[in-house]
């Protein structure tokens, strides 16, 4: 490819609402460009790299067995109704109507798609397992779009359905996807992390997701620092403490006038935030009603709001307003264990149960309980409900737990009979009995894919793509396009990379006056390609410089014979090699 060809709009502008490097980068080298909120248009630059991540997710799934298929990104609501997703799936799913009145949706996922794709057609277990996957359109109405490709309403997804006979064998492929996936994001050059994740209402061990490691990471990740343990915030758990109580002085109802905080109460009553029980109101959001829960922690703990949800398997939870909480006769900021009032739904904190001397709300303005003792026997009403903290205890080694952030890059969910029974697709068992398949699912996010990897590898002046990733491995720059010499030696050394060594090779071979040598290598920094070949001045002594866009290293190589500089970028496109060693490499095969 030759830049006079190509159409690739770079800019100095960064967009007003561009926060993160990866947003205004890709815009501004002309990656994509945005065509209305969470609507982005791929340019030539951001289609190749959209292309190569798509091409190693595909080989590698290929590779570990499964199949691609191509389902119709437009899907009937009657598929939605039959698996009571209709409901459901809130207002982030887009709704449409024909000409005819018909509701249609914009897929947001695809189980039910799939699921009616295999049904009648899978009839005995001598036909599974089956994996089928797509790369497709998905559009999600989110809340929030923002980050660019991170987090747009129409994106780009790798999503798999697998069906089984057995959940042994569907967790054998969700082992094996586990694996199938580690080997994507090796080859992609990213650093990640597979975290146990939030299996929302279906609960269990059964879903894990592959983070990229980034400051900017919208998720938060726990990780051991002795061991392999890493989990989401969302489902992470740690050692449970142990707390030491002191025997109160008081004890029943105290005044505590105007004191609603934890720190203000505990204070007040010279005992440890962590000896005090913490209320939190929330609205938990069903289908069909709304109501007002509470959740008790231990002070110094802080409620984990998508465990929470699980807990009384809500929709989601939104802030309870002063109203809310009024209406229901609760009295904020003094919300305690002890004679809630009655109808209300509340959960206990697991690491609360059969603590004593605690210290909590009295239901009552102005007032707090000294001495209470926790021994609900209702097993029911305690749950992990609290956010493990930094420096908790690991709960598999004892070591000490920590955060970082992460980007959502991929998820893989064990299923089970969830969709295949609502949508009776049903087969015939070794003993010829008919049941609903057992079913794994897995995701790849491959348009956000584009965003951490540039999120990860970037400077101030551009992105730095990875060998993988990038659009093309060498950028061949004329330092001054009409000196004929140098533009004749560039465009060999251009044809040769592409055409001999197949290596995806793009030539700046623009002349006008504007196209210095200066901005040349401003745009090489800003696309971020991973080496630049420059012909320049030095070619009147025989020399070409090659540039490593991570590190900065520079080389100048003789250009005698053209297949020596090309057996050299040969040797970094294989190879993890520094300039200096391709060199040696190559010297040394002579
Ligand atoms: P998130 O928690 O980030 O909203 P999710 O849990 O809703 O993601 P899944 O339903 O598991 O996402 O979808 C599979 C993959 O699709 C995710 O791992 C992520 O990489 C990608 N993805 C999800 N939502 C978006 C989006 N709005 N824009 C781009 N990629 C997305
Ligand atoms: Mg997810």
């Amino acid at each position: 490819m030759k830049f006079s060809n190509c159409f690739m709009p770079t800019t100095k502008e960064t967009p007003n609402d561009a926060t993160l490097p990866s947003h205004q980068f890709l815009i501004r080298a002309g990656f994509i460009n945005q065509q209305g909120s969470g609507l982005y248009n791929y340019m030539p630059l951001g289609k190749i790299v959209l292309d190569k991540i798509r091409s190693v997710v595909k080989e590698e799934l290929d590779n570990a067995g499964c199949s691609e298929v191509q389902l119709g990104f437009v899907t009937p609501m009657e598929l939605w109704e039959k698996s009571g997703r209709a409901s459901k799936m809130g207002l982030e799913m887009l709704r449409i109507k024909d000409r005819k009145n018909n509701d249609f949706v914009l897929s947001p996922t695809n189980e039910e798609a799939m699921v009616e794709l295999v049904k009648n057609r899978v009839n005995s277990y001598k036909d599974l397992p089956l994996n089928l996957y797509q790369i497709n359109t998905k559009f999600r109405d989110e809340a929030r779009p923002r980050f660019g490709l991170m987090r747009g309403r129409e994106f780009l997804m790798k999503d798999g359905y697998s069906f089984h006979e057995s959940i042994e064998d569907m967790q054998r492929e969700f082992a094996l996807m586990e694996e199938t996936y580690k080997k994507i994001f090796t080859r992609l050059g990213l650093d990640f992390r597979v975290v146990e994740a939030d299996s929302g209402a279906i609960g269990g061990t059964g879903s894990k997701e592959f983070h990229v490691i980034a400051d900017s990471g919208e998720d938060t990740i726990v990780i051991c620092d002795n061991c392999e343990y890493g989990a989401n915030i969302e489902a992470a758990v740690r050692k449970t403490r142990v707390i030491d109580t002191v025997k109160l002085d008081l004890s029943g109802k105290v005044e505590t006038p105007n004191l609603t905080t934890i720190d203000e109460v505990s204070s007040f009553l010279k005992v440890k935030p962590s000896q005090t029980i913490k209320a939190v109101i929330k609205k938990a959001i069903y289908e069909e009603e709304t109501k007002v829960v509470v959740f008790f922690v231990r002070g110094d703990d802080e409620l984990e709001e998508t465990k929470a949800c699980n807990s009384v398997n809500a929709l989601e939870l939104e802030d309870a307003t002063e109203e809310d909480i009024k209406a229901v006769g609760l009295v904020a900021g003094y919300v305690g264990i002890v004679e809630l009032p009655q109808n209300i739904t509340y959960k206990i904190d697991n690491e609360l149960k059969d603590t004593h001397d605690m210290v909590c709300g009295a239901n009552e303005e102005n007032y707090h309980l000294c001495g209470v003792d926790v021994c609900c026997k209702d097993e029911d009403i305690y749950a992990d409900l609290v956010a493990v903290q930094e420096g908790n205890i690991c709960n598999c080694c004892g070591g000490t737990l920590g955060y970082t952030k992460g980007i959502e890059a991929g998820h893989i969910f064990q299923l089970g009979t969830t969709y295949s029974a609502a949508l009776e697709a049903h087969f015939l068992d070794a003993n010829g009995k008919s049941k609903p398949f057992e079913m794994g699912t897995y995701g790849i996010g491959v348009s956000r894919l584009i965003a951490a990897v540039v999120e990860q590898s970037h400077d101030e002046k551009g992105c730095i793509w990875t060998k993988e990733t990038a659009p093309y491995l060498v950028d061949v720059i004329v330092s001054n396009g009409k000196k004929e010499t140098e533009f004749d030696m560039a465009e060999q050394i251009y044809k040769k990379l592409a055409n001999t060594y197949k290596i995806d090779t793009i030539f700046d071979d623009r002349k006008g006056k504007k196209d210095t040598y200066g901005s040349k290598m401003a745009d090489f920094e800003l696309i971020g390609f991973p080496y630049a070949v420059v012909v320049g001045k030095k070619l009147q002594d025989g020399f070409v410089e090659i540039i490593a866009r991570k590190t900065g290293e520079k080389a100048e190589v003789s250009i005698d014979n053209i297949d020596y500089l090309c057996q050299i970028i040969d040797a970094l496109k294989n190879e993890d090699y520094s300039i200096k060693d391709a060199i040696h490499y190559v010297d040394n095969k002579k």
